[in-house]
């Protein structure tokens, strides 16, 4: 058949020059890759967000038996732990406390019902944690870990049958508990450089000879290793002798491993950021395994890091978004009730404008985090398998919620700083690092992995074309590069124009019903299209090298990820009522994130080597333009939703444990619900310039005023006061510090 014109004279020499520049996808890239779908994330990437997508989507719900696990053994294994006494005295989670844990099915939230669990759906798995988590962050991670990527997730998805009936009735009761042994000790972010090895050989096994592999690990880091019974160990499986076929370097593999097996080693423990959950390093010598304690059999032996790969993009998208939206709640009630009971220069310091700069900050990264929590796990229930959405989650609710506690610190001040069982703020402040740690360290998440997988996943052609380049057989590979290249062009061109008409008109794409957010909705459009354009000259002017040019895939993925959270903000909003007393919220997170999408898409352009692409990029999207955060304006009525009780606020901080009324928290409650009832009294007295005595005197009070404004004053005093230690405490604390003086003549 004759070749086209367009393709011999044209596609050809682009597909030649195309094979140089592209990145190639090296057999496990491209396994990682299809371990997952896209979402939403895809429609951004298009230029062309089609909302109805995101506007059909079911708002999660829980159904009643969520709803009785929450109200009964949630509430009832958190009034079992107290985080101070597991932080500075015991080291552990009481007895007790793990009983309750096994008995009542916590391990098993994933697990369907048919094999013992509780078969919850992945929103009331994130509601369990955010639950547990507003209260202490050792017992969330407790429960999170057996539920998220380790031996349970990765048995669902690719156990064989009899291991899904061996294993997951005793994971889901606790009888067995599992910890997940990824990291090296000389391999942490590049878990693939990992030394730890499996041998195949042949070995003895419940009093048989059987094949199997002879492992040998040193992993460090690990959550619940000093306490399980049994390890979701990945490690380098090799095959020298050719037992098992002809591959010798079989490749990263995922086994069961009994921790009673000879050999095994657990025990010992980390200290994470003084955070006492269980976590410690794990090591392994000539440990004998048989071949079917591979997870998926043999035949998923070398499949390893596809697996953890779709594992992770469950389990990243739920446990530490929700540890990180109960964080943030935390940080907004806390933040906006103490700025209101906080007096200073005779005025509630949330009456401050720099105190309401944070204090915004806070709530809208709460409102955003939770949206993005809500819409990731509506469609993880939905069945995808969200690679690059569960990465943006993890980086942005990890991030934010570093930047609202320490937001919250900055307002508590003093109070925030002295630690003791009064200080509410400073079990999360230590827990931040780890979160911005664990599951894909942040830098490495945002640096490598949001945009540099995201882009190969989300965009509508390069996959394609990349697959289409790899086709070994040359006219196959031109015949489909010609197809998919095209409709790139085109895609291309339409975007350009796109991009350039909303950026100068305005005109973006919004839903003919959006109503009072239908400004955001147009914005978003614009950026999304500004974006497409930007990222695809990214890939025509530095292709394959672009996965080394970590800076601009950074802040491409941060426009990525900021259009996946104004995206959320916006569902929540329609999801909750369209509730017009939020839209400040809404605003406030829109005009952030829009600011932010300005300036990567800015900073993107001014770092491309080709200094053209500025020249052509700059006068169609105009990206330094409307790059202004959140107005003054909007900036205090944020504040001031957070300041004051209203239902807004309830909706921003719900679902949290109820706290002790004798707890920091507690008795900030108290202190907040007084000070607000007594507030006529003292809007009195400060317009009269009285002290509550002077008012008194005066007649401006009643003596039930006086009264009523002292228990409001001595509730205050109690929140602002601090912990303080008798020496004899202390030495309960530091059992060493009596016997030493740094005095040299009290030593003699
Ligand atoms: C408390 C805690 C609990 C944990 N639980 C578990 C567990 O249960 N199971 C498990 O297997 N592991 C666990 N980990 C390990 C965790 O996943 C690793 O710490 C993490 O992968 C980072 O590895 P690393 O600490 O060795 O840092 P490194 O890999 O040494 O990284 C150091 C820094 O370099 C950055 N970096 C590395 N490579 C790049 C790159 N190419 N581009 C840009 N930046 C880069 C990283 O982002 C990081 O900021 C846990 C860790 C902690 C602290």
């Amino acid at each position: 058949m004759q070749m086209s014109f367009r393709k011999r004279y044209l596609t050809r020499p682009i597909h030649k020059w195309a094979k140089g520049v592209l990145p190639t996808l090296s057999a496990t890239e491209a396994e990682a890759i299809n371990s997952g779908d896209v979402h939403f994330e895809a429609e951004l990437f298009s230029g062309k967000p089609d909302w109805a997508m995101l506007r059909n989507m079911k708002a999660p719900q829980l159904n009643d038996e969520e709803t009785a696990f929450i109200e009964g053994p949630c509430r009832a294994f958190c009034d079992m732990v107290d985080p101070w006494e597991i932080d500075h005295h015991t080291g552990d989670l009481p007895a007790e406390a793990w009983d309750f844990l096994r008995e009542n099915g916590f391990f098993g939230m994933i697990i369907p019902k048919q094999h013992g669990g509780l078969g919850f759906s992945a929103y009331a798995h994130s509601e369990v944690v955010r639950y547990i988590a507003s209260h202490s962050v050792v017992a969330a991670v407790t429960v999170m870990v057996p539920n998220s990527l380790g031996p349970g997730e990765l048995i669902l998805q690719f156990g064989t049958d009899d291991q899904k009936a061996a294993w997951l009735p005793r994971l889901a009761s606790g009888e067995e508990l599992p910890a997940f042994g990824l990291t090296s000790e000389d391999a942490g972010s590049d878990a693939s450089a990992m030394t730890d090895d499996g041998v195949i050989c042949t070995g003895q096994w419940n009093g048989e000879e059987v094949l199997g592999i002879r492992l040998n690990w040193a992993k460090r880091y690990i959550t619940l290793s000093p306490v399980c019974t049994v390890l979701g160990l990945a490690f380098k499986l090799r095959d020298p002798d050719g037992l098992m076929g002809e591959t010798e370097d079989i490749g990263i593999t995922c086994a069961l491993v009994p921790t009673d097996l000879p050999g095994v080693e657990i025990g010992r423990r980390h200290l994470p950021s003084g955070t006492m959950f269980q976590n410690g390093p794990t090591t392994g010598k000539d440990v004998f395994i048989p071949l079917d304690h591979i997870i998926g059999g043999p035949e998923y032996a070398g499949r390893g890091w596809m697996m953890l790969m779709s594992a992770l993009a469950a389990g990243r998208g739920i446990s530490l978004p929700s540890l990180s939206a109960a964080a943030t709640a935390m940080a907004a009630h806390t933040t906006g009730a103490y700025s209101r009971i906080r007096t200073q220069f005779s005025l509630p310091i949330g009456l401050f404008g720099g105190v309401q700069e944070p204090m915004a900050r806070i709530a809208s990264s709460a409102y955003v985090i939770d949206a993005g929590r809500r819409l990731t796990t509506a469609a993880l229930d939905e069945g995808h398998k969200l690679a690059v959405i569960s990465a943006i989650m993890k980086y942005h609710a990890t991030d934010r919620m570093r930047d609202a506690i320490n937001d919250a610190m900055d307002v508590h001040s003093g109070k925030a700083v002295i630690d003791g069982p009064l200080n509410y703020l400073q079990p999360i402040y230590r827990t931040i690092p780890i979160g911005i740690t664990v599951e894909g360290a942040n830098i490495v998440t945002r640096n490598l992995i949001i945009f540099g997988q995201g882009a190969i996943r989300a965009h509508p052609h390069l996959l394609k074309e990349m697959q289409a380049l790899q086709e070994p057989d040359e006219d196959a590979s031109l015949d489909a590069f010609d197809t998919h290249f095209w409709a790139h062009v085109n895609h291309s061109v339409r975007t350009t124009f796109r991009a350039g008409w909303s950026a100068w008109t305005g005109r973006g794409n919004a839903p003919s019903d959006a109503g009072k957010v239908a400004p955001i909705y147009r914005r978003l459009s614009r950026w999304s299209a500004a974006f497409a354009l930007t990222a695809d000259m990214a890939f025509l002017t530095l292709g394959g090298a672009l996965k080394r040019k970590e800076m601009i895939s950074a802040r491409l993925g941060d426009a990525l990820s900021e259009m996946y959270l104004i995206a959320a903000a916006l569902k929540r909003w329609e999801d909750e009522g369209r509730h017009e007393a939020d839209l400040p919220l809404v605003h406030h997170a829109a005009d952030t994130g829009f600011a932010r999408i300005g300036r990567a898409l800015d900073e993107t352009i001014a770092n491309m080597p080709a200094k053209w692409v500025g020249w052509v990029l700059r006068p169609i999207l105009r990206p330094g333009a409307h790059t202004r955060g959140p107005s003054d304006k909007v900036t205090e009525a944020v504040a001031k939703l957070v300041y004051e009780p209203n239902a807004s606020r309830d909706r921003l901080v719900w679902g949290a444990h109820p706290p002790k009324p004798d707890s920091g928290l507690g008795l900030l409650d108290t202190a907040f619900k007084l000070v607000l009832e007594a507030e006529p009294i003292t809007k009195r007295l400060r317009s009269a310039r009285k002290s509550p005595r002077e008012g008194l005197d005066a007649g401006i009070l009643t003596d039930a005023e006086f009264e009523q404004l002292k228990r409001a004053e001595d509730a205050v005093q109690k929140v602002v006061a601090v912990d303080e230690y008798a020496p004899e405490e202390l030495a309960q604390l530091f059992p060493d510090m009596n016997r030493r003086s740094t005095w040299p003549e009290a030593a003699e």
